[in-house]
């Protein structure tokens, strides 16, 4: 049960970090108004490509992947494909 527990929280800040490799490649966006996430201008590549100079260079921000690329594409493929294409915003706004 605990372990259970404490394998979800890892789950969450892999899935925190791959957002935020997404974020700054450009793959993933934040919309300045409501701050969902919603899809970027760059293709998932570049977000791997990101993600992988990160753990080859150890940067500490990635070491809760242990080194595993796999597992980090796997949760930038994941977080991305989850993203929504468009939260809305723009849309309200051409409306008023
Ligand atoms: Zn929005």
């Amino acid at each position: 049960m605990e372990q259970h527990k404490n394998l979800e929280l890892l789950r969450e800040d892999q899935r925190r970090i791959a957002t935020q490799i997404a974020i700054r490649s450009n793959v993933l966006g934040e919309c300045e108004f409501c701050e969902e996430i919603i899809e970027g201008n760059e293709d998932i590549e570049n977000a791997y490509k990101l993600g992988n100079f990160m753990i080859s260079k150890n940067d500490p921000s990635v070491s809760i992947f242990e080194g595993n690329r796999s597992i980090l594409t796997d949760t930038i493929k994941e977080v991305v494909e989850e993203a929504a294409y468009d939260c809305g915003c723009v849309d309200r706004m051409m409306e008023d």
